[in-house]
């Protein structure tokens, strides 16, 4: 069924009796072509992309939950280009472009919002750092603006200008970043990949691998073994967990990171904004929610909540740049886990088992990469050879020492 203006009208006449369930439910079959375990959004993008652009068949998703229930769900909705370094700022900003078309793509409205974010900076080095950021965006083909104190005061009067402990002296703005429906990109690539002939096979947990002689030829699930050609993992904050069951240790730790949205109210933010001396990023959603969130909470876990410390730090961060926010009250909160890198940066990879691939390592970075990912994830499982725009995202750097260190923040997780 295709959506448009026209059948909006139709269904609204006729009682609105024609609408279809967005994707099938089907039984798992004994074997597939390409088993992609986990139906967050990047296994289902990866399963949109390899049907759709490499046109491959016979692909599952399997996922453990419903879909929606892991990090697509609950995340904070920035899309974003505004990286550094080389091994980075391509990927991303292939992926800012592939939102740029994806509703009409696959049919689905998922509110992507190019509203731009704003990285305040409070000092000189900041501005040069800034700076430097935005001619790399530059040279990659993204958009960057540099703002002086004047101009970030036209477009958000009500910061604090005054008396602030850490004084706004501008900001970076990329105007193509913004934010998209978070679990509608999930619904929108799990109906396009269904649409295709994927089978999303819910409540399906993969238990274990089946390794024959160095090669992957299936895995165990909750509703029975399925064979596979190839296998791709996609598990975000149970990276560990599930690799371990094939036997490999993976450079990442979980972890925590929490979002908060407040009652609704009158348009306040029409962008979204960042806090440059702290970890605080807010917007404000369509039903006029402030969404923000800050740090991770600081410990290793696998529980989806959080702890009340995060809970200050992010209100105190708040209140430090937009003391107005001190008069909203805070409706919800949630956690998310996170599948954290030494060097903050994900893995889009082969692994040592013949045709068992892993993506992971996307830490609260990773649904605005959720299109590249899925795409050069697509790409590496149907034609064995990296995406061009993931070429350093392997999972040996951190043997070799090519670390891709974003925020110079070095190697260690709670840093970055
Ligand atoms: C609070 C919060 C705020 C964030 N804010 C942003 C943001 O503003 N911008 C941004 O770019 N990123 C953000 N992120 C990060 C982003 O959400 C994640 O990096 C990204 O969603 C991870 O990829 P995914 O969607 O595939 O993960 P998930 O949706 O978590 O998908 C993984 C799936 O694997 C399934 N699974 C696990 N184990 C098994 C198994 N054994 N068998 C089968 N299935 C299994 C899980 O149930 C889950 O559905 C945020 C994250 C959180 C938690």
């Amino acid at each position: 069924m295709r959506y448009s203006g026209l059948r909006v009208v139709v269904e609204a006449l006729t009682g609105h009796k024609g609408w279809k369930p967005l994707w099938r439910n089907p039984e798992p079959q004994s074997s597939y072509d390409f088993v992609i375990v986990g139906g967050g959004g990047h296994g289902l993008a990866t399963a949109y992309y390899l049907a759709k652009t490499f046109r491959e068949k016979r692909i599952a998703v399997l996922e453990k939950g419903w879909l929606g229930s892991g990090n697509i769900g609950r995340n904070t909705t920035i899309i974003r280009s505004n990286y550094l370094l080389p091994g980075n700022e391509p990927f991303y900003e292939f992926s800012m472009k592939l939102w740029e078309g994806l509703e009409q793509e696959f049919n689905f409205n998922a509110m992507v919002s190019q509203r731009g974010i704003l990285n305040l900076f409070h000092s000189d080095a900041q501005r040069d750092a800034f700076r430097r950021r935005g001619n790399a965006m530059l040279l990659a083909g993204a958009d960057a603006k540099l703002l002086d104190r004047d101009a970030v005061r036209r477009m958000y009067p009500f910061l604090n200008f005054g008396n602030a402990r850490f004084p706004i002296k501008g900001g970076l703005l990329q105007p193509r970043a913004g934010t998209a429906r978070h679990d509608g990109v999930a619904w929108g690539y799990a109906r396009g990949a269904d649409a295709l002939g994927v089978d999303i096979l819910q409540n399906c947990e993969v238990t274990g691998f089946k390794i024959e002689a160095g090669k992957v030829t299936g895995v165990e699930t909750t509703r029975g073994p399925i064979a596979a050609k190839k296998v791709g993992v996609s598990v975000a904050g149970s990276s560990s967990r599930v690799m371990e069951k094939a036997g490999m240790r993976l450079p990442i730790e979980s972890h925590v990171i929490q979002a908060f949205v407040s009652e609704g109210l009158k348009l306040t933010i029409d962008g979204v904004l960042t806090f440059g001396a702290g970890h605080f990023y807010i917007s404000q959603s369509d039903k006029g929610g402030l969404v923000f969130g800050g740090d991770l909470d600081g410990y290793n876990t696998y529980a989806q909540r959080g702890n009340l410390p995060v809970v200050e730090d992010v209100a105190e961060s708040g209140m430090a740049i937009m003391p107005v926010i001190g008069r909203a009250r805070v409706l919800r909160n949630w956690g998310g886990i996170m599948d954290m890198t030494m060097d903050g940066s994900p893995i889009i990879d082969r692994t040592h088992i013949d045709s068992l691939y892993f993506n992971g390592g996307w830490c609260y970075g990773g649904f605005k990469a959720t299109p590249a990912s899925g795409y050069a994830f697509a790409h590496l499982l149907a034609t064995d050879a990296p995406h061009p725009t993931a070429n350093a995202y392997r999972l040996d750097r951190f043997a070799r020492g090519y670390l891709i260190d974003e925020k110079g923040a070095g190697a260690q997780p709670n840093l970055h």
